[in-house]
This record gives structure tokens, sequence and C-alpha cells, in this order.
């Protein structure tokens, strides 16, 4: 039997289109294993969104090059965002590939699969799989808008993953219908903007009619999507979150600068003020939301005073979790073309873990209120002898018990908590 391995980095659209060609390589015949090195093939799913994450998929290409020398038929796939457009140079760069495709070029695969011989069950790649190695979570990721036309002028996305190209409702629902009669209790809807779902489709249909329909669905008990986009998130979408009980009170919605010039130089779309009274609607309308957001240290020219601005927004707002990132100047991007990557790296560094001290503080705060009161916790997996799952606002949960729990709600009293995770007992 044929062994494959995929390597993921990067976002939860890569982690899901992952899921996505497990699933294609499992019902061909192939067999998952855990390292590169008994794999007769290899799937490299990439992210070149900062410069460190295109080193890692450097390194491993080298890494691989070396492996295929001492066993040429080993056979190697790449996608992800460093597949650009150019794949003839890329393929001349990197001649021990053997197949590049855009992500989700799913044709692409099928084609090259159908080469090889590989029986193709095409329907497959329209579900993100759940994990089928080990115990299976009752989670599952769907994309439903690919690409993005935002352009933030720092990013490097629309240029890797193409315009915004919505999926059809009814193909959505179906996915979602058949992946809980496999036992998933949970989706995730992906997508780099899912507030511009449906504009490209015949009656426009958005994001808060998918998640009407999704809630009739029987047996599925959790709706999550993400990432949303300040300047998109319609009142409509609000309301369908405050009314819907299977939509769960978490959002993640990036604010990436607390400066408005900031804002405008990286064409976010929306001023300080905005990105407040819209985090006020949100909060008055759906009192127990948890809100996530992404923040960018050290963008060209940031002044001290302006990071300032950043940091009194995140003291404001009080966000459960902050991905903060240091810029990384992307190739082709209008910030790399315009502006000069002028803040020291040592500069970056600091702002960066200011922010990552501030967030631990006011974590550690937030998640101190849950002590003692009990949690509904969807259980995903077990980990060191512990139960782990996630509450309905995205909190870590673990705890210890001789039960069978997996996929199973639990309502567990929080006894310790950090910043990071609470740890608590089985309520009966
Ligand atoms: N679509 C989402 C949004 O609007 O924020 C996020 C997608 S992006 C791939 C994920 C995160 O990577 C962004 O939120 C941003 O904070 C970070 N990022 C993107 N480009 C970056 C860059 N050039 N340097 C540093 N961080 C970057
Ligand atoms: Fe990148 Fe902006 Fe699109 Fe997010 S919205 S993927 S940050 S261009």
């Amino acid at each position: 039997m044929l062994s494959y391995f995929i390597w993921t980095i990067g976002c939860q659209m890569n982690k899901a289109e992952s899921q996505q060609i497990a699933g294609y390589l499992d019902s061909a015949g192939y067999q998952a294993v855990n390292s590169f090195s008994n794999a007769d093939l290899v799937v490299l799913n990439t992210c070149v969104v900062r410069q460190s994450a295109e080193n890692k998929v450097l390194g491993t290409l080298g890494l691989l090059k070396g492996l295929k020398n001492k066993h040429s038929d080993l056979q190697i796939l790449v996608t992800g965002c460093f597949v650009n457009s150019h794949t003839q140079e890329l393929q001349k760069q990197f001649p021990h590939v053997d197949l590049l495709f855009k992500p989700g070029d799913y044709p692409e695969l099928i084609a090259w699969g159908q080469k090889q011989g590989i029986p193709i069950e095409q329907r497959l790649l329209r579900y993100a799989r759940n994990d089928t190695r080990g115990a299976p979570s009752p989670c599952a990721f769907i994309p439903i808008i690919q690409g993005c036309d935002n352009f933030c002028s720092y990013c490097i996305v629309p240029y890797r993953r193409g315009r915004e190209v919505s999926r059809p409702l009814r193909e959505i629902i179906c996915a979602v219908e058949e992946l809980v009669r496999q036992g998933i209790k949970a989706v995730t809807l992906l997508g780099q903007n899912v507030d511009s779902y449906g504009h490209d489709l015949p009656g426009y249909p958005d994001l808060a009619d998918l998640l009407n329909a999704l809630s009739s669905i029987d047996n599925l008990v959790r709706i999550r999507f993400l990432t949303n986009h300040p300047k998109d998130i319609s009142p409509k979408l609000v309301d369908t979150i405050a009314s819907l009980d299977k939509v769960c009170e978490h959002l993640e919605l990036p604010v990436q600068a607390g400066d408005d010039d900031i804002l405008r130089t990286m064409k976010r779309g929306y001023t300080v003020e905005q990105y407040r009274e819209l985090v006020h609607t949100i909060r008055r309308k759906v009192p127990q939301i948890s809100l996530s957001t992404d923040i960018i240290v050290g963008f060209p020219g940031e002044t001290e005073e302006q990071f300032e601005h950043s940091l009194s927004l995140l003291k404001e707002m009080r966000f459960d979790v902050i991905h903060v990132a240091a810029y990384s100047p992307r190739p082709a991007t209008v910030a790399w073309r315009e502006y000069q990557d002028n803040i020291p790296s040592e500069v970056k560094r600091e702002r960066l873990h200011k922010i990552e001290k501030l967030q631990a503080a006011i974590a550690s705060e937030i998640n101190s209120q849950l002590q003692d009161r009990q949690v509904e916790v969807l259980v995903e997996g077990r980990k060191n002898g512990k139960w782990f799952g996630r509450t309905r606002s995205n909190k870590l949960v673990f705890f210890e018990d001789a039960g069978e729990w997996q996929g199973q709600l639990a309502r567990i009293q929080i006894e310790n908590t950090s910043p990071w995770s609470l740890r608590g007992q089985i309520k009966i």
C-alpha cells in the first residue's frame, strides 16, 4: 500500500484544504503516515504571509530534494500560497517537485491523479473531511469562499489565492449534512472575508442566509465562521448571531492597527472610531460575545505614538485573544512597492512583546471570571491523559475523567484559569 504525508503550515483554510486532500488520498487507497521519511507521496501545503513562513517552505523543499535524491520514486506535490501564477518558473527552480497546484485548484490535482492512475473520487474534494486518523474529531472546517478582493496594502493573499469565489449555498448545505451524518457536531465556515460570501452568486445569498439554513440541520450543535472584515460585517449578520442558538458567541474581527493614518495606509477601509462603534454594537446585541483580533506592529513609518494608539485600543477593547505579527514586506504588495520597511527589527520585536504582555494580563483577567462557573464543552480529543475541548466562546478547557467523552458535550466546573486555557471537573 502506498503512503502519504501532508505537511501544513498557515491559516485554517490551509488546514481545511489539507483535510480535503487527505480525504482524496485516503479514498484513492493511500495510507497516512506521520513523517516525510516513510512516505511515497508528500504534499506541502504552504504559507507565505510572512517571510518567516516562506523560509520554512524553502527549508522543507531543500530537505525534500535530499530525500528525492535517495528515493527517486518519491512524489512531491506543492500547494498553498507559495504557488504563484508563474508555475513554470517555480517548476524550473524546484525540478524535484512533481506537481505545483494553486490553493483549492483540485481540477489540477485530479488531472495529475488521473495521469498517475490514482482512482478519483472527485466528490470528496468538496468536503473538509474529518480527520480519520486516531479518534475522529467532532469539528470540521468548511471553506465557503475562496480568495480575497480587498488588497490590504501589506497582504500577499489576494495575489496568491485570487479573487473571491463563493461556493453555492446548496453545495455547502449538502457538505454539512453529509458531515453531520458522519458524526460531525460543529462546523467552522472559512474564508479570508466571510462577510463577502454570496456577492458573486445568483440571488446574492449572504452569510446570514447561510447561517439560517445551516441552523436547521438536526444534530449539528455549533456553527462558527471566520474571518470577518470590520468594514463588511452587516447589522443583519450581528442580529443573526444574536438570534440563532447554534451560532457560537465568538467572532474573529481583525483590527490590524489602532491608528487612523496607519489604517489608511494599510487600506483597511475603516477608522478606529468605526471599529469601536462596531464592537460596541456587537457587544450590546450579543453580550456573551468573545472577540479575537489580529494586529500588525512595525508597519512602515509606524511611530512610537502610533504604536501607543494600538496599545490603548487593545486596552480599551479587551479582546479574548490577539494574534500579533511583526510587519514583513511581501513582494508585489502595495506596501512593498511604495513604503520602506523602516522599523528596525528590534523595535518590532519590542512592540510585539509589549502587546503579548498586555494581552496575557487582559486574557488572564477575562478568563478568571470563569473561575467556579460551569461551562459547556464540546470534547475534541485527549492529550496527555486529559480530555480537551472548547466552550462556545472558543476557550480551551482540559479535564480528567475515566468516561468516554470524545465528541460529547460535557458540563465542566472550572477550577483553574490561565490566559490560554481553563481546567475543571466534570459535572454530571
Ligand atoms: N483576512 C483576514 C483579515 O482581514 O485580517 C486575515 C488573513 S491574513 C492571511 C492573516 C493575518 O496575517 C492578518 O490578519 C495579518 O495580521 C497577518 N499578515 C498579513 N500580511 C502580513 C504581513 N505582510 N506582515 C505581517 N503580518 C501579516
Ligand atoms: Fe489579506 Fe486584507 Fe484580504 Fe485579509 S482582507 S486576506 S488581510 S487582503
